[in-house]
């Protein structure tokens, strides 16, 4: 795949400045009607993109599908642009004087992308992006870049003007000029921490908007009178799909009460143990490759890691080999136990198929523990006392919260995002934030002395 020089990212920029004025004068209405059709052709081809995605990421075919329909519904919230702009309106503030403000698109705008969800988080950005006005271009993951070439075509098939949606390969050096490159008004981020923080930095001192999404460590408490099934099975979903390599997985299991842990875990073991690993687009696997070698290693890494480091290994998917593809990224399913807080498989991100257990006391260790971890991206409760989920929801540090769901990702009418190293900067991705973040808010205060409507003046104009 090539990578964009910094004079090719900059060309891309005059490409997306000059297509600007024209596109943020069209009205909201026809800016939808690309959209409408968008949301057509996308349902057209929804196996070839979920096919391109499952080919370059390796997620299996039915979560590939899965990322595009929520991808689609945010085209669908974007649709409704003409409702969302409509501003607000004050009459009589003063007397004779009424105040109204309105929405105005910001320029060009950049989104830079993962890899994990390579057609879902692209879509977080541009569909609400365009549909306020902008003009974009998109850096998306160099690891799977495919899908995003797909997004731009059928763009372009619905009647989007050339130089309204950009996709642009690259790598740190196509970030960095973005970054930098004053006519870029905004940049949206998802991504790693580090990264992350790096970004939002280097763009709010350029002056720009930066909205940074990072990484998670996302924990599950089950309380002592959790449906115990119910929460095994949200927890192998939650844990396992996509490999793992979702920022809102499930990656620790906050039991309280050694009876609830045994439980729990004497029912994950077997479902763990079971789990069908393979090629994502052959057969009906649980859970595909990892995305990459280099990736597939990081995480074996952090196995042996918690191996030394005392945690109890109950399922070991280490030496797990897939017949016919013994070169693939595989690993198998990875449950630890007794995991401990001071322990680096506990603090950091592995973003692989492996599920630490924690056991703590009581509910208040169970919410301390996990207010206490420098991430704070989706958190989960299972329980069936709705006190205990109520106390949970309003005292926890953490932007998106599940009662009995274990992957609690807000709608594209809602707005996606973390707290604390999860999230850099004040809004979040789509849903009301996502218009607020693409768009200027001007407020306009206007009077009208009274004038032609009294009837034309013959006398000298004195002050009334
Ligand atoms: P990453 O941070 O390595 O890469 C993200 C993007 O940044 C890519 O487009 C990449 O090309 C670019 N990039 C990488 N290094 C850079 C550098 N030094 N300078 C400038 N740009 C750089 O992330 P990834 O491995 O692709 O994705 C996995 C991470 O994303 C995980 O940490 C996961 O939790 C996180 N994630 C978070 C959310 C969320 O909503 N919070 C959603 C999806 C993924």
């Amino acid at each position: 795949m090539p990578l964009a020089s910094k004079a090719e990212v900059e060309e891309a920029i005059s490409i997306a400045s000059a297509a600007f004025p024209a596109w943020a004068a069209t009205t909201p209405l026809n800016r939808a009607r690309v959209l409408f059709r968008f949301k057509a052709l996308l349902e057209q081809h929804a196996d070839e993109i979920a096919l391109a995605i499952t080919r370059e990421h390796g997620k299996v075919l039915s979560d590939a599908r899965g990322e595009l329909t929520r991808g689609i519904e945010v085209v669908e919230f974007a649709c409704g642009i003409p409702q969302l702009l409509k501003g607000e309106h004050s009459m009589n503030v003063g007397s004779g004087v009424d105040s109204y403000s309105e929405y105005s698109p910001l320029g060009v705008v950049a989104g830079i992308t993962p890899f994990n969800f390579p057609c879902m988080v692209p879509m977080w950005m541009f569909p609400i992006a365009i549909a306020c006005g902008n003009t974009f271009i998109l850096k998306p993951s160099e690891r799977d870049p495919t899908p995003t070439m797909i997004l731009a075509r059928l763009l372009s098939q619905a009647g989007l003007p050339d130089g309204v949606f950009n996709v642009l390969h690259g790598d740190k050096e196509a970030v960095d000029t973005l970054l930098d490159d004053p006519r870029v008004q905004a940049v949206s981020f998802v991504g790693s921490t580090p990264i992350a923080e790096y970004l939002y930095a280097r763009g709010s001192a350029a002056g720009k908007r930066v909205q940074a999404l990072g990484g998670a460590k996302n924990h599950m408490v089950v309380m002592p009178d959790a449906d115990m099934d119910q929460a095994a099975n949200a927890l192998l979903g939650a844990g396992y799909g996509s490999a793992g390599e979702r920022c809102m997985a499930i990656s620790v299991a906050v039991c309280v009460g050694d009876a609830t842990a045994d439980a729990l875990v004497s029912r994950l073991k077997p479902m763990v143990e079971g789990l069908r690993v393979g090629p994502g687009c052959q057969g009906d696997p649980d859970m595909g490759p990892l995305v990459t070698g280099a990736h597939r290693d990081k995480v074996r890494g952090y196995v042996d890691l918690g191996v030394s480091e005392g945690a109890e290994l109950i399922v070991d998917g280490r030496a797990l080999k897939v017949a016919g593809h013994e070169a693939g990224f595989y690993l198998g399913g990875c449950l630890f136990d007794r995991v401990t807080p001071e322990m680096r498989i506990y603090r950091e991100e592995i973003f692989g198929p492996v599920l630490c257990i924690v056991r703590v006391p009581d509910f208040n260790r169970a919410v301390a523990l996990v207010n206490e971890h420098e991430y704070g991206n989706g958190t989960a409760i299972f329980t069936r006392d709705g006190d205990a989920a109520r106390q949970f929801a309003h005292g926890i540090q953490v932007g998106m919260v599940g009662i009995n769901v274990p992957i609690p990702v807000p709608m594209a009418f809602h707005s996606f995002g973390g707290w604390k190293r999860s999230l850099f900067g004040p809004l979040h991705m789509h849903g009301p934030d996502g218009v607020r973040f693409y768009t200027r808010l001007k407020t306009i205060t206007a009077r009208w002395p009274t004038g032609i409507r009294a009837g034309a003046e013959f006398s000298m104009p004195t002050m009334k």
